[in-house]
């Protein structure tokens, strides 16, 4: 990890970060062109991670700029409580719900991030249970290495055991199911469709185990970002909404990663015949620029919310910048980008090389398995190619090879032994030339200090 001198021991609690790791000092970077990113020594990276997956138009689109130029100077902050809006929040909302097209979305919720789209997400489908007299029905199923968010209920729908260790969680109500990574959980000889077979059974006996009644929703990513770019096998998500359906449990689907254009779709859930109850979007959602979420609700949940409000009094939930009109201008201003370029085609022009370039890699004895789709990418560090043969985690051989790729000039993910990439949908031939390039270098260096 690079030392950056006069940033030791600082003073921000950051997210993610071990005490040991501050004390080495951060790497703060300062600058964005396209997609690189510059440290405040000058050192420049390709940015292989869009950030955290989200600046998919690179780190400087002037449009978006632009974007939240003019409705700063217009109208710098108007919030959404008690009817009283902004139109960049009205004309957003309008366009989301034209622009998915999985299931019919009736309504649309703004928050300021995924975390607090997840989080709605429960109070929605608690809410709307109360409103139609199934009280009992308030379980939420989430998936075993799932990443959904920090907040209490969202680290709590997260199947990571390091997001719940000494933070009391997970919360009441929430329950894990399988991780659907073929490579690494099917038994000998199975196949595919026989293990996702066997996931929609497990489901459905935890459903009987805890009752029909008591469970309320089940959330997923159509493709496991954070997890380390989990592929759903083959029929997995038809078997498991054949479940969902049978028992009358909502499907609420997180496409906060997978969301506008990442897999080469406009949606994770056009990919996979996903008919999702409720949506989760954030990040490319205003690229990256601006802190901006949303959760699209179904019409049918949307009516039943609606009336219940009238009851009420009125729908008592929402953020001081839900709507926040200028999140909500370059949210727009991304969109209409999305729309011009046709982004789903170029992120699929692009996808070939990426995905086979670093895919060519797979003979290395370090990596059991280089799995991705569309423009997101995960390698996994292994001994003797096999899942059932972890490196020791003190040797952090993924670690090592990210800190080889910055050493390099590129920024790639940092947990574990699986490194991700998500690089921005902008990137040039002879960027991913570059990318591909470096990887090879920062494998060689990570090859030689496991032997
Ligand atoms: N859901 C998924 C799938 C994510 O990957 C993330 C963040 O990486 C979140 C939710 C949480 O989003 P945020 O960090 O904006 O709160």
């Amino acid at each position: 990890m690079a030392k950056t001198n006069g940033f030791m021991g600082h003073d921000m609690l950051a997210p993610f970060t071990a005490a040991w790791m501050i004390d080495m000092g951060p790497l703060v970077i300062d600058k964005a062109e396209g997609s690189y990113v510059y440290d405040v020594n000058g050192k420049k990276y390709l940015d292989s991670l869009s950030g955290l997956w989200c600046t998919v138009l690179g780190g400087s689109e002037p449009r978006l700029i632009e974007a939240a130029n003019k409705q700063l100077n217009k109208l710098a902050f108007y919030h959404s409580f008690w009817n009283r809006t902004t139109k960049p929040s009205l004309d957003l909302a309008k366009e989301l719900i034209n622009m998915f097209t999985a299931n019919k979305m009736g309504k649309v919720f703004f928050t300021n991030s995924g975390s607090e789209a997840n989080d709605t997400q429960v109070k929605l489908v608690w809410y709307y249970n109360n409103a139609i007299g199934r009280p009992n029905k308030k379980k939420i199923i989430s998936r075993k290495n799932a990443y959904h968010g920090s907040t209490y209920m969202t680290a709590g729908l997260s199947g990571l055991p390091s997001l719940h260790l000494k933070f009391d969680l997970p919360p009441p109500y929430i329950l894990h199911t399988d991780c659907p990574h073929y490579w690494n959980y099917h038994l000998p000889g199975e196949t595919e469709e026989e293990y996702s077979t066997r996931l929609a059974n497990n489901l459905e006996n935890l459903i009987l185990k805890e009752g029909p009644e008591t469970v309320a929703a089940f959330i997923a990513e159509p493709v496991m970002g954070g997890a380390g770019v989990i592929i759903p096998p083959a029929t997995y998500f038809e078997k498991i909404q054949a479940v969902l359906k049978k028992y009358d449990i909502l499907f609420i689907a997180d496409e906060v990663i997978c969301g506008f254009g990442r897999l080469g779709t406009m949606f994770g859930c056009d990919k996979y015949n996903i008919k999702p109850d409720l949506v989760s979007i954030a990040k490319a959602l205003s690229g990256g620029y601006i802190p901006i979420g949303a959760v699209l609700v179904s019409e049918e949940i949307s009516k039943v919310i609606m009336s219940q409000s009238n009851q009420l009094g009125v729908f008592c939930h929402g953020f001081t910048y839900s709507g926040h009109p200028v999140a909500c201008a370059v949210a727009l201003e991304a969109l209409k980008i999305y729309k011009e370029k046709n982004i789903t085609e170029v992120v699929n022009k692009l996808s070939p090389k990426f995905q086979e370039g670093l895919k060519a890699f797979i003979d290395s004895p370090i990596i059991g398995e280089i799995r991705g789709t569309g423009l997101v990418l995960s390698t996994e560090f292994v001994d003797n190619k096999s899942p059932n043969d972890p490196f020791p985690p003190e040797w952090g051989v993924g670690t090592y090879f990210g800190s080889q790729c910055q050493k390099h000039g590129m920024l790639v993910s940092f947990s574990g032994d699986h490194v991700n990439m998500a690089p921005p949908f902008t990137l040039s031939l002879e960027e991913l030339d570059e990318m591909i390039c470096i990887y090879g270098k920062a494998l060689k260096d990570t090859e030689k200090r496991v032997e």
